[in-house]
């Protein structure tokens, strides 16, 4: 199959590779990608401008959404055909005590997709089953590959603060989690919502305003 590889760890060095397809454990499955998004940090890897331990090469793509293709033996819950999506977190170790209490993003054994495990630039991807989501029938596979980045809204915003109906909120930076945040604020009932950008900025504050900015 097709997969965009970053193959070393210097500017520029990431192409388009055939790679095999990913053999799955018995309690993964193989879902056929229909939709990856582009993260900030992707440009960062091809540039390698990033200061965490990689592993390469790595097919990159953490963002994605899909079709179950193949399931593994002892897979009871999931079946072919199945639209999903999955956390970033492609493994853990399920057994420190972030992992007991249902912290494994934070576990130090984390291993993300495009990081240190192949990702979702390709035909297929290896997803165990702990981390997949099927989605919602109102939910496109399109809308779907952003999970991530809307979780990363969600989490910061619903999780982390203290917005109540009728706040005024600040978005600095109109990027897709700005965007996004814009979004959340306003379910959460925030009644001014400014997003703030550069002037380069400008086709992206637009879109803010349909994301819920006033
Ligand atoms: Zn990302
Ligand atoms: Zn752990």
């Amino acid at each position: 199959m097709k997969a965009v590889v970053k193959y070393d760890l210097r500017d520029g060095a990431t192409e388009l590779r055939d790679v095999p397809i990913p053999e799955i454990g018995p309690d993964d499955v193989l879902v056929r990608v229909e939709y990856a998004g582009i993260c900030g940090s992707d440009p960062h890897m091809h540039h390698n401008r990033i200061n965490y331990r990689i592993n390469v090469p790595v097919i990159l793509g953490h963002e994605f959404s899909g079709i179950i293709e193949e399931v593994g033996r002892n897979v009871k819950d999931f079946k072919i055909g199945e639209r999903v999506t999955a956390e970033t977190h492609a493994d853990y170790c399920g057994k420190c005590i972030l992992c007991r209490t249902n912290n494994y993003h934070l576990c130090r054994d984390r291993k993300g997709y495009g990081f240190h495990i192949d990702g979702a630039f390709a035909k297929y991807v290896r997803v165990p089953t702990r981390i997949i989501h099927r989605l919602p029938e109102n939910v496109s596979l399109k809308e779907a590959a952003l999970t991530e980045p809307f979780c990363v809204a969600y989490s910061s915003l619903v999780k982390h603060s203290d917005i109540k109906p009728g706040d005024m909120v600040a978005v600095i930076g109109p990027g897709p989690i700005g965007i996004l945040s814009a979004k959340v604020a306003s379910l959460m009932g925030a009644s001014d919502i400014v997003v703030i950008g550069t002037p380069e900025d400008k086709k992206r504050l637009e879109i803010a305003k349909d994301f819920g900015a006033t």
